[in-house]
């Protein structure tokens, strides 16, 4: 079956057509800066890579030309719409309503609609590009993939938080997690590279991107992540904070004279690495800029590397251990040295990095000693094809 999975932000849309059974990229590319007279469309497989400059209006217009490459032009995958059997959409929002993908209806056009409230910068674009697929590939079927589902198994223990409890009952307060699609992918293979069942595994997954999240998976199920009711919570990223103690929003507020949208601004965009080395939220430049000498970059390194470390113990706490412990996502996948530096020291919890294991290889591999009781893995994530095989089997059963 060959799916085309639409992941699209508010000035951006992604695509990907894949074969879903062999797992082949038939087609790939982006439509950057949607709706400014800059936009453009980057696309190809492998090492051809094709830019058209052109004005996109909307995500509309963006789908009418993503079909266009699709079945013409240098990067043609498929002879024509007919050879497209699903759309899979990405969807950051869920709510406690999808515990798994769904067929997309009316009714799940209306829920993604009202969870707009709770992700009022991704659920809008996801309906836009929802919308235009309609449009322009109509009785093609389609299928929301929500990044909430995974965490849906989650205990009102993990994630309720101690506020007023009206605050739960009346505006739906409570931790939605983020990046589910991620962590459930290389929870799944992690189990699989460590030959043990999936529901009999106990595995700690850490998504280190410029979002980053940590999530405790037991018995294939999420039981805690980091990320919370929205992608603030949690882990130190490139530029949001994460964690901090509550009680410097307002003191922050007071004190810079901020109003919600700037100290909103604040924790999102200037802190995290950014905000800490005043260098840049790209792990590699801060690391240049530390190994030059730059004080604040170290600090950085040093911050981040003790923010996830935290985190791998508050999950081997809640799961009583685990099995494996899972890097992925653009840190941790290619930062060797950030895996050290998180890994260091944890000896004394059976949790032993092989140096050179970790400084070699491509592709999932197990970077710990064969001593390690805990097995360190990298797995490299790959979203889109959960959602492609999301999309496959839930079409193939309506
Ligand atoms: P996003 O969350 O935007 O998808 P990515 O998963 O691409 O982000 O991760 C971006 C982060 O990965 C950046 O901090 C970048 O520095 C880091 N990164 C990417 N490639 C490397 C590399 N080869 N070595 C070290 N860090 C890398």
């Amino acid at each position: 079956m060959n799916v085309l999975v639409i992941n699209a932000g508010s000035s951006s849309l992604k695509y990907q057509l894949m074969h879903v059974e062999s797992q082949e990229v038939l087609a790939k590319g982006i439509c950057e800066r949607v709706g400014s007279p800059a936009s453009f469309h980057r696309y190809g497989t492998g090492p051809k890579e094709h830019q058209d400059d052109l004005p996109l209006e909307d995500h509309d217009q963006a789908i009418a030309l993503v079909i266009d490459a699709l079945t013409t032009g240098p990067a043609k995958a498929v002879d024509s719409l007919a050879a497209i059997d699903a759309v899979g959409h990405r969807v950051v929002q869920g709510g406690r309503y999808y515990p798994q993908s769904v067929l997309i209806t009316e009714e799940v056009i209306g829920r993604i609609e009202e969870l707009a409230k709770l992700a009022p910068l991704h659920n809008p674009p996801a309906l836009r590009g929802i919308f235009a697929c309609q449009h322009h590939m109509p009785g093609v079927p389609m299928v929301a993939v929500f990044d909430t589902s995974f965490f849906q198994s989650m205990e009102p223990k993990s994630y309720m938080y101690p506020l007023p409890y009206d605050l739960y009952e009346k505006h739906d307060i409570r931790k939605y997690g983020a990046h589910g699609t991620s962590h459930r992918y290389v929870a799944e293979q992690g189990a699989r590279l460590l030959g043990i069942p999936f529901a009999e595994s106990r595995l700690i997954t850490l998504h280190l991107g410029n979002g980053c999240s940590a999530s405790a998976v037991a018995g294939g199920k999420a039981v805690d992540t980091s990320m919370g009711l929205t992608p603030l919570d949690g882990l130190m990223m490139g530029t949001r904070c994460g964690a901090i103690d509550p009680a410097i929003v307002p003191f922050v507020m007071d004190l810079e004279g901020l109003d919600t949208a700037g100290v909103n601004n604040l924790m999102n965009k200037q802190s995290g690495l950014l905000g800490i080395s005043g260098v840049s939220n790209d792990l590699r430049t801060v690391a240049e800029a530390a190994d030059g000498g730059n004080s604040r970059a170290a600090l950085a390194l040093d911050l981040y590397a003790q923010s996830v470390k935290k985190y791998i113990g508050i999950y081997l706490a809640v799961m009583g251990g685990a099995d494996g412990i899972v890097f992925t996502a653009g840190i941790g996948e290619n930062s060797a040295m950030m895996r050290a530096r998180i890994l260091e020291g944890l000896e004394g919890l059976g949790i032993v990095c092989d140096p050179l294991k970790n400084a070699q290889g491509k592709g999932p591999r197990v970077i710990s000693t064969d001593s390690s009781s805990t097995a360190v893995m990298v797995i490299p994530t790959n979203e889109e094809y959960m959602i492609a095989r999301d999309t496959a089997e839930i079409v193939s059963a309506q």
